[in-house]
């Protein structure tokens, strides 16, 4: 079977996205994540044409990538200018990634209208470019930009174009439908008829703006072409490239064609989610396979359904590409669903039906409060426990939060808290570095004496979201607070109008956790010697 070149653009396309915008620290550790999930050509970005892609290329000087190979983007020379002195044919040498990219016209109406140049030197702009690059020791991919476009208003030109890049050693004719505008029928056919004239050689970068970028990659796949180009979550350019993270396992699920080992397909939704991190973006709930609505069950009856039998409601087994099934509590759902979602938490309601309808009330009134506990596990665990009767092993009583920035001196954040423990008032205070580090160490100082286990712990992450103003003028904040000892991390959540006891909250569900799951650590420790 042919074997499809996964060609990631997440760092160069993916980085023309709006609302992106990577550091040189970025690029390098997209890099590795995209090493590790196995693509075959990583597109670095355009060096000489912005100071962090040419620090990125330097720094990845020497840097042994396992499956990948690294390419750099650039267009053809200058008109009128030879390959040696053009600058950015240099700077793409120079860049020492062994894959060049070159983009080049193939729309005869943009070389007069944009390049203002005529279509005789548009094609040997071409041609000296892709025989300069190889004549230098590179491989070369043609990036045919508009081919879609250009070869329905003159075929001809559109494929001379390629033919100059072809003979000149290119060893792909990439395709692109660079305004994304094209249809799967028309790109399925202009393929295959790019295919009989050029051989396996022909790839496909298409993008999003008709919502059929996957759709057209897979068109394109199901006429020949070889190579495949794309960026994680379909980031990219106004609506996005073909999105990698959905082709992947369409491709590999769907198609039959082995891109990934089972190992890397497993990685796709760690991978895809890491990227959104890095990217500083929001990962999309309801993207296809990876994102964390992909495989969550809301309506009753599918909740039901997906208990009794895994194929009811889902396509492929999540795992396979390393998401999972979830199940989410609303309005529509009740005692059964809750005891599905602790289950997903690992906790057994087992058949006590009043405990989960109390659990199920609850988190009904906390989700309409802007709670979600998807990513909270700690907080939903916490829940469970006080519905079961417990006690919390400490009450807030109250606290007070200072900032102060003054004329000549630098910040200065202070936080006070009063806690309850065993009937006693401990306050205390502490300086930080912010309100919500100033409140940590306040909150640790108090209960550590108490509480040694406190003391091991540490805040890893601490994220803020903002909520849709319900009333339209006070609009929620959302508070997820990542926690951890040695041995394992642990989430949780807080929410409120005030982003200050949004955090309090979460703050406080964190210690609270590392108390009770100590408490319950030491319990079974007993019963074990026991
Ligand atoms: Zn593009």
């Amino acid at each position: 079977m042919t074997r499809i070149e996964l060609y990631d653009t997440t760092l160069r396309d993916g980085a023309q996205g709006v609302g992106i915008n990577f550091s040189v620290s970025d690029k390098l550790r997209i890099t590795e994540l995209l090493d590790q999930l196995g693509v075959s050509v990583i597109e670095g970005g355009w060096p000489g044409a912005n100071p962090t892609d040419s620090e990125y290329f330097a720094s990845m000087r020497g840097v042994q990538l396992e499956n990948a190979s690294l390419a750099a983007f650039g267009s053809t020379r200058r008109a009128g200018v030879s390959p040696q002195d053009d600058l950015q044919l240099r700077a793409l040498l120079d860049s020492g990634a062994p894959i060049v990219t070159l983009v080049g016209k193939t729309w005869a109406r943009q070389v007069a209208d944009v390049l203002r140049t005529s279509s005789e030197e548009n094609l040997h702009m071409i041609e000296d470019s892709v025989a300069w690059l190889i004549d230098h020791g590179r491989r070369v991919v043609f990036d045919a930009e508009h081919f879609f476009d250009g070869a329905i208003e003159d075929t001809d030109y559109a494929l001379r174009c390629v033919e100059r890049a072809f003979d000149a050693g290119a060893e792909r004719l990439t395709l692109c439908d660079t305004n994304g505008g094209t249809l799967p029928d028309l790109i399925e056919t202009t393929v295959r008829d790019v295919v009989s004239r050029f051989g396996d050689v022909v790839g496909i970068h298409c993008h999003n703006d008709t919502g059929c970028a996957v759709a057209n990659s897979l068109a394109a796949v199901r006429a020949g072409a070889v190579q495949v180009q794309g960026c994680i979550n379909g980031y990219g350019e106004r609506t996005g490239n073909a999105n990698l993270c959905t082709l992947i396992p369409n491709l590999q699920l769907k198609m039959g064609f082995a891109v990934a080992s089972d190992d890397q397909l497993h990685m796709l939704t760690t991978i895809a989610r890491d990227v959104a991190e890095i990217a500083n973006i929001a990962p999309p709930h309801s993207a296809p396979y990876i994102g964390s609505a992909a495989f969550t069950h809301k309506g009753g009856q599918h909740v039901d359904a997906m208990a009794k039998v895994a194929y009811a409601y889902q396509h492929v087994d999540p795992a396979v590409v390393g998401n999972r099934r979830m199940t989410v509590v609303s309005e529509q759902s009740g005692r059964a669903t809750v005891v599905t979602k602790a289950a997903d938490f690992g906790i057994d309601l087992g058949g006590d039906h009043p405990l989960a309808r109390r659990v199920a009330e609850e988190v009904k009134h906390l989700e309409f409060r802007g709670y979600s506990f998807e990513g909270a596990e700690a907080s939903f665990e916490l829940l469970v426990h006080r519905a079961r009767g417990h006690e919390a092993p400490f009450k807030l009583v109250d606290y007070i939060a200072l900032v102060e920035q003054r004329e000549g001196r630098s910040l200065v954040c202070e936080a006070t808290v009063k806690v309850l423990v065993d009937d006693d008032v401990v306050h205390t205070a502490a300086e930080g570095n912010g309100p919500v580090n100033a409140m940590d160490a306040a909150l640790r100082k108090a209960l550590t004496p108490r509480f040694p286990e406190i003391g091991l712990t540490q805040l890893f992450d601490y994220k803020v979201r903002v909520l849709d103003g319900r009333d339209g003028t006070a609009a929620g904040v959302r508070v997820l607070v990542e926690s951890g000892d040695h041995h394992r991390r642990w989430n949780t959540v807080g929410c409120s109008t005030n982003i200050i006891e949004a955090s309090w909250i979460a703050l406080a569900d964190a210690f609270e956790y590392a108390i009770v799951s100590a408490q319950h650590q030491s319990a079974r420790e007993v019963a074990a010697a026991g």
